[in-house]
């Protein structure tokens, strides 16, 4: 982004930028492994304060509990009517979360599904240890979604430390594909996240059009839905403001 250009958004935004980081877009309710109610995840959002929350089931995986195309459909509608119920005081975004390996359906997915919702996660991309498909094998399936596409938790360091960066951010940027950060304990190791790992892409990544959501892929526990804090922090620390995907949707 250019200089003057940031600077622009930088005005526009400094007095009220702190709202658009307090997101939470990767939480699993009881339509695929999680504990909780899509309506009960939105009212702890809430109760912490969030100005964005995002519901984001598994969806034709064989790894865990997970949609069905057919049950697909009926979520959405659900969704519909929470964003509805809730539009006053939190921003509810309907998504999904795919596994990006041969444990996928590919062949059932829904697109026409899928672009009916706000964002499409995507799990395990590149990732040798959970099978994940390569970058690049995915084109495809990206190229029909229409909707912004994440790479949930990754674990950018490793699985994508045979690619140069800034050849990775313009591929990202070409597809529309946004990066999470992550802060939970279940995408940490040697007790930080992943992301922390990864500084030398976040610092390139802040003067790229690419943009950051924050997720803490919440399942079983309340508080998991709320903890946000560090990748507040990180997003200070690296100045992502102006990429934050909650801006742009
Ligand atoms: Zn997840």
């Amino acid at each position: 982004m250019d200089p003057a250009e940031t600077d622009n958004l930088t005005s526009k935004y400094s007095s009220d930028i702190s709202e658009f980081v307090r997101m939470n877009l990767h939480n699993h309710s009881t339509f695929s492994d999680g504990s909780f109610t899509p309506e009960f995840i939105i009212k702890k959002a809430i109760e912490y304060r969030l100005n964005y929350i995002a519901i984001t089931d598994h969806y034709l995986t064989s790894k865990t509990r997970s949609m069905s195309d057919e049950v697909l459909e009926n979520y959405i509608t659900q969704m519909e009517e929470l964003k509805e119920k809730y539009r006053n005081r939190i921003r509810v975004l309907s998504g999904v979360e795919i596994d990006a390996s041969r444990r996928t359906d590919f062949h059932r997915m829904r697109y026409d599904l899928l672009n009916s919702m706000d964002i499409v996660l995507f799990e395990y991309v590149n990732d040798d240890v959970w099978g994940g498909m390569h970058l690049w094998e995915l084109f495809d399936v990206f190229d029909r979604i229409e909707v912004p596409i994440g790479l949930a938790h990754s674990d950018i360091n490793v699985n994508f430390r045979d690619i140069d960066y800034n050849a990775l951010l313009q591929v990202l940027e070409d597809h529309g594909i946004f990066v999470e950060l992550c802060p939970s304990q279940r995408n940490s190791k040697f007790g930080r996240p992943f992301y922390r790992f990864a500084v030398d892409f976040f610092r390139i990544l802040s003067d790229t059009d690419v943009m950051v959501s924050i997720g803490t892929d919440a399942h079983t526990r309340p508080e998991e839905i709320g903890d946000i804090q560090d990748a507040v922090q990180f997003v200070e620390e690296f100045d992502l403001w102006m990429n934050l995907i909650s801006l742009k949707i």
